[in-house]
Formats: C-alpha cells, sequence, structure tokens
C-alpha cells in the first residue's frame, strides 16, 4: 500500500530558487522512510510539500490515493489533520504548559474538554510525561521538550508523522531514546514516519528505507542496509 506518492514533483521559490528538482517517490504505508542530504539539499522543502501548506510547482502528490491538488480547502485541512509534525526547535508554546501544549490542536478541532482531558491524558502516558504536565516549556530538558512535540504532534490520531530534523538539537543519549519513542509508536498505531536528516546514525537507527538528496534531486533510494553497508 501506498501511503505518499510523489510524482516528478519540482518546487522552484520566487519563480527562481529550484530547491525541488523532479523528485519521485513512493512511500509505503507503516514504513519508516528516511530522506537524508546535506544542509540546503531541499530536503525541508520537500517535506512540506506533503501536507500541501507549501504549494508545489509541478508535478503531483498523492496521499493515499487522494491527489492534493484536486482537493476542496476544506477537504485539505482534514487531510492536514492526518499528518502530524515535528521540528528540530520543537516549536512549543511558551505560554502554555506541557497539558495546554498537547491540547492545543484538540482545541482548535472543536474537542470538548472533557474529551481533550481524556486524550491528553492518553497521550502523557504515550510520551512518559504525566509527571510534568503542569510544567513549561523552559522547565523542561531538550528530549522532554520533544516529547511534549511528540505527543502533540499525535494528538488528532494521524496517519503520516513528519520529522525536521527533530533529533539535531539533542545529545546522542537523549536522540537513541526518541528514535526509540518514535518507533515504539510507529509500531503501536501504524504510522507512516517520513524523517529527514543530516544524522547518517538516525537512519541507520530506525529507517526501513532511506533516499539520499543532494542538490534538489534524489539520487539514491533503497533499502538502509543496501545504501549503507553495515560496518
Ligand atoms: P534542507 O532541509 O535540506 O536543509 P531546505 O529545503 O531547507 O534544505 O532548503 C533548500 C534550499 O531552498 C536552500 O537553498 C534554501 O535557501 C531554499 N529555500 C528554502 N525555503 C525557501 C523559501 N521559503 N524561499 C526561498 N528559498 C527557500
Ligand atoms: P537532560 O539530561 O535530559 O538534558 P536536564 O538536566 O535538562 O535533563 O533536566 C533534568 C531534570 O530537571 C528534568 O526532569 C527536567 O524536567 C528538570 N528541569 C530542567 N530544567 C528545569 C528548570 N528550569 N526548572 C525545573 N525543572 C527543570
Amino acid at each position: 500500500d501506498k501511503m505518499i506518492t510523489l510524482e516528478r514533483v519540482n518546487k522552484i521559490y520566487n519563480n527562481k530558487f529550484h530547491a525541488v528538482k523532479d523528485v519521485s517517490l513512493k512511500i509505503e504505508k507503516s514504513e519508516i522512510f528516511g530522506i537524508i542530504g546535506l544542509s540546503g539539499a531541499g530536503k525541508s522543502s520537500l517535506i512540506r510539500l506533503f501536507n500541501g501548506l507549501e504549494p508545489l510547482t509541478t508535478g503531483k502528490i498523492e496521499i493515499e490515493g487522494v491527489d492534493l491538488s484536486k482537493l476542496s480547502k476544506k477537504e485539505l485541512l482534514n487531510k492536514r489533520k492526518k499528518i502530524g509534525m515535528i521540528f528540530q526547535h520543537f516549536n512549543l508554546l511558551k505560554s502554555r504548559t506541557v497539558k495546554e501544549n498537547i491540547a492545543f490542536p484538540l482545541e482548535i478541532d472543536g474537542w470538548s474538554k472533557v474529551e481533550i482531558d481524556v486524550r491528553v491524558k492518553e497521550l502523557l502516558k504515550l510520551v512518559e510525561l504525566e509527571d510534568k504536565e503542569e510544567f513549561y516549556p523552559t522547565q523542561l530538558s531538550g528530549g522532554q521538550k520533544q516529547r511534549v512535540a511528540i505527543a502533540r504532534a499525535l494528538a488528532n490520531n494521524p496517519d503520516i508523522l513528519l520529522s525536521d530534523e527533530a533529533t539535531s538539537a539533542l545529545d546522542p543519549k537523549t536522540t537513541k531514546s526518541i528514535l526509540k519513542l518514535i518507533k515504539d509508536i510507529q509500531k503501536k498505531m501504524g504510522l507512516t514516519v517520513v524523517l529527514i536528516t543530516h544524522q547518517m546514525e538516525v537512519i541507520r537507527e530506525i529507517c526501513d528505507r532511506v533516499a539520499v538528496m543532494s542538490n534538489g534531486e534524489v539520487v539514491e533510494t533503497g533499502k538502509t542496509y543496501e545504501i549503507f553497508l553495515s560496518p
């Protein structure tokens, strides 16, 4: 089953900068797919196209067989709810507690207070932060902040989790624990994970398959062990 299909996708910023060049990819349901490349290779530009937040210049993107360009505004909004995203710098709201950060997407989605409380409790348990619900982001370690961001990204029960350098600001030990959490959640929920990174260790640790990007192009795709022969 294909979860995400890209056909000859191009992204040109301001009619000028060609950030994504003719990329075709098929990402299967429930796989952990890595995109690796140097800074500036076009990785973020590429995954920002997946949720329709950034329009593509030419080409086609299908999510679960549905062409994003064929969706109405409302349908696209619903699709977007099914795609969670996490970032290098966590993007948590400073003025909100852990609990309130996780509740945020649910409030926007119009859940009732009771439903939100139940869901937030489940999510806190999933990321093992039950004892931190009243903390503010500044009172947390980097790894804990990323756990909060993961809980928030999963609040709406998405089918896809997009990770943009989610472990790049973390030390090696914390990186391992976050990758393990992502892997555990992926198994539990059958999530499809697309993860971009410049770190080979991250790909080796959890990715089933990998695409290598360079100068806007995908130059190689394959199983992780085929692309990076194990030491
Ligand atoms: P990566 O994630 O691999 O580091 P990016 O997708 O962030 O790469 O960037 C690829 C190129 O596209 C860079 O040269 C960057 O400056 C350019 N770029 C990214 N976003 C924009 C934008 N919104 N407007 C113009 N250029 C952009
Ligand atoms: P790590 O080794 O994972 O980076 P830290 O040393 O940053 O962890 O934090 C250790 C513990 O102290 C964590 O449980 C965190 O919640 C707590 N903590 C860190 N900074 C603060 C703070 N400014 N106020 C309250 N608690 C904090």
